[in-house]
């Protein structure tokens, strides 16, 4: 995969980087190439990008703002982005993220990435629509009511693109909550698209 990196990312962030996109199964790195999309691997985003800082990111949830945002994907220049530094929103701090949460980032983006490989986006198709009906139907409203799902559950196509991904990273690191206990079907439809 064309991966760019920007400013002085450690090593360490680059080996996990570079590492975890390598590990993709071929059939999603094939897809992604054939689609132009790439990385860029750098040290915060509003650094990447500066023109971020006057933006609020979309969904922002608690007053988010891109400081405390280390993963994104740009469906015009097809670029997934990570950032080696985020804020804890509460502290408004630059933290690292552990290597499991590194991971899990380039998973997530890189499941919106593979999502708009089709040409209008999986996550829009009638089938993928009805699933997702389907399970958001079966969510309790205890669980609707919470924060967790919140990013899954919102309105319009912004609910199922983030489900895909999520989902879709779930299946990458080969974790299971969100597909378990809350979107069984998601998670069939997006297994059968990778199999
Ligand atoms: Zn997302």
């Amino acid at each position: 995969m064309k991966t760019t990196f920007m400013g002085p990312v450690s090593k360490r962030f680059k080996n996990i980087a570079t590492n975890k996109i390598d590990t993709f199964p071929e059939r999603v790195k094939l897809t992604l190439n054939d689609d132009g999309v790439s990385y860029e691997i750098g040290v915060k985003m509003i650094e990447m990008y500066p023109r971020l800082k006057n933006i609020v990111p979309r969904g922002a949830l608690d007053g988010r703002t891109w400081n405390s945002v280390s993963g994104k994907y740009n469906l015009d220049s097809k670029i997934i982005s990570i950032s080696e530094f985020h804020w804890l929103i509460s502290q408004k701090i630059y933290i690292r993220d552990s290597e499991n949460c590194i991971k899990a980032t380039i998973s997530h983006e890189t499941g919106h990435g593979f999502d708009f490989s089709k040409v209008g986006s999986y996550s829009s198709t009638l089938g993928f629509k009805t699933i997702y009906e389907e399970d958001f139907n079966h969510i309790s409203g205890k669980d609707k009511a919470g924060n967790y799902l919140k990013p899954f559950i919102q309105k319009g196509e912004a609910g199922r693109q983030e489900t895909f991904a999520a989902i879709f990273g779930e299946i990458m690191d080969e974790d299971e909550f969100l597909g378990e206990n809350y979107f069984t079907n998601c998670k069939l439809y997006i297994k059968n698209l990778l199999s």
